[in-house]
């Protein structure tokens, strides 16, 4: 890199909702990382999320000074604690960011991380190397959601992170536009804004808007409440917990990461419940249903979600009734609309009382979410606000960004706007800017126990899954090279071997044709091609094949 250079590069983010969110910023002996996500919702067997490939990062090791966390959902901080304790630094970020990072590596690792707490109301400013970052604040659907402010030698870089433009938040503290503007005002050179809904015209409506709907289903409802929301909004927790409140019942909490999320923002005094409120799940029996109201995930229909499990009764300690009220304070997740119906489907079977977002106005109540990421007209006040000298969409698949580009025209000039994928790298001079060349990138898999799996193995489980498996088992004498015995095959998943017993038998005659073909000089991995080509020609199916052979 040429001494007056400043790298911006892309590792993740860049394609799906937004998945596994993660920059690099380089300038001369500095490096500082913003953002370090997980993707949510992968649908491969026995795999649990994805973070990205950090062989980059080897490159760069000796002038990594930080990693700079917009906010605490997984898509941006999943990552940390496989990444982190490889190629370590100061992690920094805003009070709540830091505490859902705390639990994330005190849970799952033993590795202690060097946290920076920083305060994102009073435009800080905290040297990293030959920068200095700022965190400011956003409203987005969980506490101390903040932009970050990266000053380099060359000129500001704002990263946005998640946010919209609530006026009203139920916590009364929102976007920093203020100080967006003032930096506006001095100069911004690089702005890096969220594309999530850049497709939607108009502007999320105001989360106020909310409470009402609650008092109104909660104040009226008979028997057991049921909640689902999204375990880290803790506006809708609070909103939800008051309404409990106003009604005289109990609040369970149940799903981990609703447990998780409420204990550090209770700590933090961000979320705040009368003594008593709280009781166990496993209570549930012992107390008058119509004074119970039950928190819980699964909101989008995830499967191992509570409320899931609730309808299917596999739950430990609740199923679901008919008369129960059912409360879904969400709308799906691009990706998890089928997921979302079934549930819903679900749930009207039982026959529950169910309250949907999406269908708020037929179920008689007053709407029940609002989206944590800014529409049309909030994406568009953002650039206006920052009106910086070159733009890049992020968070989101790339006709997301170019919706979000196509929106900046006029306000960015349209040679300044830059669509990079994962693994692009934009190199910034003093007076122009254009891509660089590429980093290593992709992705690493990670299951349900926080370990990589590696992708061969996941490439054999999709084979498996597809086609199955057929195994060959030939014993050959190892004086004559002969067939001691007819070969064995054993198959699982691919075809049922009692229904197919000439296939079968031309298969053995192959393996026959085969030994005696190659005499002594037998190799699995020969046989192997020829049944393989045999078994794609007769069924058209591919399974995965093994061949034995014994010598004896
Ligand atoms: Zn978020």
């Amino acid at each position: 890199m040429k001494k007056d250079l400043l790298k911006v590069s892309f590792l993740g983010g860049m394609d799906g909702v937004g998945d596994k969110n993660m920059a690099v910023v380089e300038y001369l002996d500095t490096a500082i990382i913003l953002d370090c996500g997980n993707s949510l919702g992968v649908d491969l067997p026995g795999v649990n999320y994805e973070i990205c490939d950090v062989s980059y990062l080897e490159t760069i090791k000796d002038k990594l000074v930080g990693y700079v966390i917009t906010h605490g959902h997984l898509d941006h901080m999943g990552g940390l604690k496989h990444i982190v304790p490889k190629y370590p630094a100061k992690i920094v970020g805003s009070r709540y960011t830091i505490g859902v990072i705390e639990k994330s590596f005190a849970e799952e690792t033993d590795f202690i991380p060097q946290l920076i707490t920083v305060n994102i109301d009073n435009h800080e400013q905290l040297r990293l190397g030959n920068m200095s970052v700022e965190f400011i604040r956003v409203t987005h659907s969980i506490p101390d959601a903040s932009a970050i402010c990266i000053t380099t030698p060359l000129g500001r870089i704002i990263a946005t992170g998640d946010f919209r433009l609530d006026p009203e938040p139920l916590d009364k503290q929102p976007t920093d536009l203020k100080r967006l503007l003032e930096l506006g005002d001095q100069g911004v050179l690089l702005l890096l804004s969220e594309s999530s809904y850049s497709e939607v015209e108009g502007r999320v409506p105001t989360e106020s808007t909310l409470q009402q709907s609650f008092y109104d289903i909660i104040n009226t409802a008979e028997g057991r409440i049921f909640v689902a929301a999204f375990s880290s909004n803790m506006n809708r927790t609070q909103m939800i917990i008051n309404a409990a409140i106003q009604a005289g019942r109990k609040v369970m909490l149940d799903g981990r990461g609703m447990m998780s999320y409420a204990e550090i923002a209770v700590r933090q005094g961000i979320l705040k419940i009368p003594k008593g409120l709280i009781v166990p799940i496993s209570q549930v029996e012992n107390i008058d249903p119509d004074k119970i109201l039950i928190m819980c995930t699964g909101g989008q229909g995830e499967e191992n979600a509570a409320l899931m499990r609730m309808s299917q009764s596999l739950h430990k300690n609740v199923r679901l009734n008919k008369g129960d009220t059912v409360v879904v304070s969400s709308t799906p997740i691009p990706g998890n609309e089928v997921s979302y119906a079934k549930l819903g489907n679900d749930l009207s079977r039982i026959g529950v009382i169910l309250f949907r977002h999406p269908t708020y106005e037929l179920d008689c109540c007053g709407p029940l979410h609002v989206s944590g990421h800014a529409k049309r007209e909030e994406l568009r006040e953002m650039i206006e606000m920052v009106r910086p000298k070159y733009f890049v969409p992020v968070h989101g698949d790339f006709l997301r960004r170019k919706y979000h580009a196509q929106l900046a025209k006029g306000l960015v000039d349209d040679s300044s706007v830059y669509l990079p994928s994962n693994g692009d790298s934009i190199i910034i001079s003093d007076d122009s800017a254009a891509f660089g060349p590429n980093i290593p990138s992709g992705t690493i898999y990670i299951n349900q126990n926080s370990a990589v799996v590696d992708k061969d193995i996941v490439d054999d489980r999709v084979i498996l899954g597809n086609d199955g498996f057929l195994t060959v088992i030939v014993t050959i004498s190892k004086a004559s090279g002969h067939l001691v015995t007819s070969p064995d095959i054993i198959s699982r998943g691919f075809i049922v071997m009692r229904d197919n017993q000439d296939l079968m038998n031309r298969l053995r005659t192959l393996i026959k044709q085969e030994v005696k073909r190659s005499k002594d000089k037998l190799a699995t991995n020969q046989i192997q091609d020829r049944l393989a080509d045999f078994i794609h020609k007769e069924t058209g199916q591919k399974p995965q094949l093994s061949t034995i052979v014994n010598r004896v």
